[in-house]
């Protein structure tokens, strides 16, 4: 509850105040401090300020500012009280027991891209979120829990920010965040083997004047190279205090929780609010702006006056919104004009240019005072890497070595366990058609579960691979690099290198793919970037390349692997640069990508990632691809039809096409049934709808059930081997799917693919409409139903047409 919700003469106890930190002074030094009674007296005639008694004497407060202040009932409190006493009684575990309202801290972690954010947070709350090593892993804020020493904090782990303005969705992001939000205390995540570039964000930070520590993470790294850092010294010249973490083994964590609860009960020394001094000419803007806003009460007391006058001056736009409906709004801007006049004829330069620089200058003054840099072990092993990696004759060769090198594991060495896991679907399928009595049930196990996801499951081993080796560039750092000698071959699309990293991922899966373009500032390159992403292969249409070559191409795998890769790849490259020429107009924002130093990652954070993607997709299995395997199995059970529901005339037809080698094998019951669920499967609502659209298809003479499986792709595309699975079932219950897609069919004497067909299907699959979760994504990220359509309507032409294309340059070789 909060103090602005008590009506006339309610009485409430304070338990928490918060806002910047010059308000709370304030607040407390008129008498509201925790523990203490208020009474609400009455309201003034716009219900605007309100009259409160506290102590025997009355005070008056805004709303806005009544409404930063958490209260609880008297006998809440009381109640309190007691409980607590009852604990010191017993010395129960106090991590036990309920906590109370006060005892919530609500922290947000705030710092620059990579710099260990979300491996804290995951220490902390014991998530499992995605970490990389580069900038945009995290989108969006998650938030999660601990309990420690009797009080619970309640962490959000935010998006890496360079600075607290506008400029990136990131930014304007943590902004609104910090705003909305009020957290209790914000941890400032600094890397300790980059300080200067890190505290840039402080000094913004402090300017904000919130309650704040400063996590000193990456402190391994610092070690490492022999500097030193005297961080207390720093933090005592911050006002900030300032605590050494290890973030990925969790070392210095306890520390940092003792410290934010030090700085939540207001009883951390080296806690003080400092002005970062900038030249007169700023200064002298600066006050004037302070001096106006701090007449004006309506101003929203989360916000620091200084913080708000600093960014008038860089005339950040968020912060102009915030304020425009202020009557004062004009005024503001005339002296905001003025003073950036001033400063403008007097330095030479815009406000913003000087403000940073004179940010950088206390930063460089409060490091040289307090950093000594050691030899920087690191640093050289990362430059001599880099002369190779990023070199310009050997970058490229060695990126694609990676890759292929990505794509042979992926397809080699992921056969073997793939092939333990078929067999042991194969001998669950035999032992269920042998001991289960024919029907209904028997078919939907067999043909609709096991034959759907039982198909798709097998390639697990081979999707953990693909995401080991994608999560090992990202946490050693060479993701980073590869955007960095990208940069100069995206430029040529209108693209930039950092584009690059959203393509790679999207090897994994298009969805955080799309949703990581959220790195690139300019918009126009985010939409293209967004747009060009479903082309680039995901692990979902794995299983249909390994089941093909497979079945088709066993000696060649890898290269017909990497040549759909590489093809994915130039559709990419050719609609981008469509689409910058028809659609989008030319906009070029610089090229900033940080190189990271090179880490090892380690062997721990791998394997999570990895069990993370398989619970992942075993879910998606288990969820999804379950029910569109049912959907579909009974989309082609029924309407159902046995032996003898089949016409004569049928009969007649499918028994002249049988081949002599069926006939003679198969006894005249067999016969029949083979004809009969031949029948079947034609004449059930998903024959129908096959049939209806199989002409599309029929120059890449595609049979109706292939194409039953490319509609039910656009579900997931995991699907497409499903249906195949559910749609062509073998006379022999346990035979493989593989094996079923080459052999002739017993009924037509023709078989499903022959290589011409599954080269073409594969370009088709591997272009036509995202899945459904890929189009939600591109909706969501570019705001625009418009360009989801675009996405389903020219992926699917565009796949028609090159995979006609294909199948006729197949066809004269095979
Ligand atoms: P975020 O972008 O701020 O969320 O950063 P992440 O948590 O994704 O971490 C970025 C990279 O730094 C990952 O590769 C982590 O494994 C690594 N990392 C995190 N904390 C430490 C640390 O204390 N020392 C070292 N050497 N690496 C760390
Ligand atoms: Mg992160």
């Amino acid at each position: 509850m909060r103090l602005s919700d008590l009506k006339p003469g309610e009485t409430g106890v304070i338990t928490k105040i918060l806002g910047h930190g010059a308000f709370r002074k304030r607040v407390m030094e008129m008498g509201f401090v925790k523990g203490r009674e208020v009474t609400m007296v009455l309201n003034a005639p716009l219900q605007d300020p309100v009259k409160y008694s506290l102590m025997d004497y009355e005070v008056s407060l805004r709303r806005s500012e009544a409404q930063l202040i958490e209260i609880v009932s008297i006998e809440e409190w009381e109640k309190r009280l007691e409980k607590k006493l009852h604990i010191d009684v017993e010395t129960g575990d106090p991590d036990e027991m309920p906590v109370s309202r006060d005892k919530i801290i609500n922290i947000a972690l705030v710092g620059n891209p990579n710099c260990g954010k979300t491996s804290l947070f995951n220490i902390v709350s014991g998530a499992h979120e995605r970490v990389g090593n580069y900038a945009g892993v995290t989108v969006g804020a998650k938030a999660g829990t601990m309990k420690y020493k009797g009080y619970q904090f309640n962490v959000v782990d935010l998006p890496g920010t360079y600075s607290l303005s506008a400029y990136s969705p990131e930014e304007l992001y943590v902004m609104r965040y910090l705003r909305e939000e009020t957290p209790d205390v914000i941890v400032n995540v600094v890397v300790a083997s980059n300080l200067e570039r890190n505290l840039y964000l402080t000094s913004e930070l402090i300017d904000m004047n919130r309650s704040m520590v400063i996590a000193l993470n990456m402190y391994d790294e610092l070690e490492k190279s022999k500097s030193v850092l005297e961080y207390e010294q720093l933090g005592k010249m911050l006002g900030v205090p300032v605590v050494p973490t290890k973030a990925y083994t969790g070392w210095g964590i306890d520390q940092l929780l003792d410290t934010i609860i030090e700085v939540y009960e207001l009883r951390s020394p080296h806690t003080r609010h400092i002005h970062i001094k900038m030249r007169p000419e700023v200064e002298d803007g600066v006050r004037r702006l302070v001096d106006s806003f701090k007449q004006d009460h309506s101003l929203s007391p989360k916000f620091s006056p200084r913080y708000l006058a600093i960014k008038m001056l860089e005339k950040d736009p968020e912060v102009e919104r915030m304020l425009e409906d202020n009557p004062n709004y004009k005024h503001w801007c005339a002296i905001r004009d003025n003073a950036n006049q001033k400063i403008e004829d007097l330095l030479g330069d815009d406000a913003n240019a000087i403000i940073a620089a004179e940010k950088y200058g206390f930063i460089q003054g409060a490091l040289a005072e307090t950093f000594q840099s050691g030899e920087a072990r690191e640093e050289n092993s990362t430059k001599i890497i880099d002369t190779f990696v990023t070199n310009k004759l050997f970058g490229f060769p060695i990126f694609i070595l990676v890759m292929w090198l990505m794509f042979w594991t992926t397809f080699q060495i992921g056969t073997y366990p793939m092939e333990w896991i078929e067999m042991f679907v194969s001998w669950i399928s035999g032992r269920i058609g042998q001991y289960m009595t024919d029907g209904p049930l028997k078919d939907l196990l067999l043909d609709g579960i096991i034959g759907g996801v039982g198909g798709v499951i097998v390639f697990l081993p081979n999707i953990l691979i693909l995401y080991a080796f994608i999560s090992f560039m990202e946490d050693s750092g060479y993701m980073a690099r590869v955007a960095f000698i990208m940069d100069k071959l995206m430029h040529k699309m209108g693209l930039h290198g950092k584009s690059f990293i959203p393509l790679v991922m999207g090897f994994g899966c298009n969805v955080p793919a799309i949703m990581s373009t959220r790195i690139i500032e300019s918009q126009s390159s985010r939409l293209i970037t967004i747009l060009i992403n479903p082309f680039i292969s995901c692990s979902a249409r794995i299983p249909i390349y390994v089941l093909l070559c497979g079945a088709f191409f066993p000696h060649y795998g890898a290269w017909i692997f990497t040549g759909l890769y590489v093809l994915g790849i130039v559709v990419a490259v050719f609609t981008a640069k469509m689409l910058r020429k028809f659609w989008f107009k030319e906009d070029e924002t610089p090229f900033v990508m940080e190189l990271p130093p090179y880490r090892i990652p380690t062997a721990k954070a791998t394997v999570r990632n990895m069990w993370s993607k398989a619970k992942q997709y075993l879910q998606k299995m288990g969820g999804l691809i379950l029910v569109a395997s049912v959907i579909i199995w009974a989309l082609s059970y029924f309407p159902h039809y046995g032996v003898d529901d089949v016409p004569a005339n049928y009969y007649e037809k499918s028994l002249s096409e049988m081949p002599n080698s069926t006939l003679q094998q198969s006894d005249e019951n067999k016969v029949s049934e083979m004809i009969a669920k031949e029948y079947q499967q034609e004449n059930s609502i998903l024959g129908n709808i096959g049939k209806f659209v199989q002409p599309v298809m029929e120059p890449m003479d595609f049979g109706w059930k292939t194409c039953c499986s490319l509609l039910a792709g656009c579900a997931a595309k995991e699907v497409v081997v499903s249906t195949l699975g559910v749609l062509y079932v073998g006379d022999d219950d346990a035979e493989l799917l593989a094996d079923r897609l080459k052999t002739p069919s017993k009924t037509t004497g023709e078989a499903p693919f022959n290589p011409a067909t599954a080269i073409a299907f594969m370009v088709f699959v591997l272009l036509y409409m995202p899945c459904i979760a890929s189009v939600t994504a591109v909706v969501k990220e570019t705001g625009s139903w418009k360009y989801g359509l675009f996405s389903i309507l020219y992926n699917t032409v565009l796949a028609w047409l090159l995979a006609l294309a294909t199948y006729r340059v197949a066809l004269l070789f095979m």
